[in-house]
């Protein structure tokens, strides 16, 4: 084969480093392997026969909305359904500031481009999302963390952390403040407000990130930033709220949907129409039927009952490995976030678990600046019942090889 020529790359990319997530895939196929470690909803747990009427009706009864190109905010009728969504989780918002994205990730992307550039700053919960602190590295911009505990980002700590600085020093801050990937945390009212209030005192914006709000399996439903913003003052305006399809109904349909005020939605629009001029109109459809259908409705019940089942026995199962391990309890979402005591590594007992064939994400990925290294994430979504008991047996075994 011909030798390659030297290619010169966008500085960004001369040498990016991957996920640190994706990297751990190449166990997966490890024979019999058990995995913690990916966010990824459970088949079993699909609702294949909802999805496969939605798609049927799709196609029979709006062939050129699913074969044709479509706006790039998205088919109206998936946009109606949303916005309907949104007013089910208590907040009312107008379509013209809702858009569908491929993906919240891709909401994400396109917020970075519009709002930041290179050398910017950008507040976020530390640890946090690996993939958003890896998008705002390409971009040039810089993540700052700000500490989290049990509930999750905390305020007392940002508005220590923030005074001295002037204003508009930080453009944005992203949080997750629903069952956050990785900590699980939910953030409670009082901090809310707070970091509403701190948006308006350090004039800057909030990106909230929210694909696992609905998946609420103990305690009671706090407020999202999108609906409290209009009770603090000079808040208003102030938020831009993400969420998803993908943990409620399929990853694989790619649709996700950013409510942001009418000036940031109108430019992100503009960005989407050079990445994918528009997110899939066949996937926008069968989710618009999907949803208008009250599939949804009928079926996050069971998917909820499935994560709280999976997160009991994963939470008394982590229990009984005791001191070696402290953990908070989750009220919803995927994630248990824990250390090892004792001084103990996760990343050594990364190399004893991949021996024992489980697998589990060692802390480190989700911090910008120093990581935590007993810190780790483990996922209770995917395994079923009986692979949380044996892949916890051997999660023990593998700290007792330590
Ligand atoms: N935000 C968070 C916090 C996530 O955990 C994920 C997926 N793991 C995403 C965004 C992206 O989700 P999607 O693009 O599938 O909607």
């Amino acid at each position: 084969m011909a030798e390659l020529p030297t290619y010169r790359f966008a500085p960004a990319f001369e040498a990016p480093t991957g996920s640190a997530i994706r990297e751990l895939f190449k166990y997966l196929s490890q024979p019999g392997m058990i995995s913690f470690a990916g966010g990824y909803p459970p088949p079993a747990l699909f609702d294949r026969q909802g999805l496969a009427e939605a798609s049927e009706r799709a196609l029979r009864e709006a062939p050129v909305d699913c074969l044709q190109y479509a706006a790039t905010e998205g088919l109206p009728m998936l946009r109606e359904q949303l916005q309907a969504l949104m007013q089910r989780r208590g907040a009312e918002v107008a379509l013209d500031e809702l858009m569908v994205t491929t993906g919240s990730q891709q909401g994400l992307d396109l917020l970075i481009k519009v709002l930041l550039s290179p050398g910017d700053r950008v507040l976020v919960e530390r640890p946090t999302y690996p993939a958003t602190l890896q998008a705002l590295r390409l971009a040039g911009v810089q993540p700052v963390g700000v500490a989290t505990d049990g509930e999750g980002l905390a305020t007392d700590a940002l508005r220590e952390q923030l005074a001295g600085e002037r204003p508009g020093r930080f453009r944005l801050l992203y949080c997750v403040p629903n069952f956050a990937n990785p900590t699980g945390a939910c953030l409670p009212m009082t901090r809310r407000l707070e970091l509403l209030a701190l948006a308006a005192e350090h004039d800057f914006l909030i990106i909230e990130d929210d694909p696992y709000g609905a998946l609420r399996f103990a305690g009671d439903p706090v407020p999202s930033l999108l609906a409290l913003q209009h009770q603090v003052p000079g808040a208003a305006g102030r938020v831009v709220h993400l969420s998803s399809l993908s943990k409620i109904v399929a990853p694989g349909l790619r649709v996700g949907w950013m409510v942001a005020p009418v000036p940031v939605r109108q430019r992100c629009t503009i960005a989407k129409q050079t990445v994918d001029l528009c997110t899939s109109p066949w996937a926008q459809r069968i989710a618009a039927e999907y949803l208008a259908a009250g599939s949804l409705e009928r079926h996050l019940p069971l998917l909820v009952a499935g994560y709280r089942a999976k997160a009991e026995r994963m939470l008394a199962g982590l229990a009984r490995l005791g001191r070696q391990f402290e953990m908070t309890a989750p009220q919803g979402g995927m994630f248990i976030w824990g250390r090892c005591s004792g001084g103990v590594q996760a990343s050594a007992l990364f190399t004893q678990a991949v021996a024992q064939n489980v697998l589990f994400v060692p802390g480190q990925a989700f911090f910008g600046d120093e990581p935590d290294p007993q810190a780790l994430r483990l996922s209770f979504a995917a395994p079923d019942l009986a692979a949380i008991d044996d892949g916890l047996a051997r999660l023990q075994r593998a700290f007792e090889a330590l």
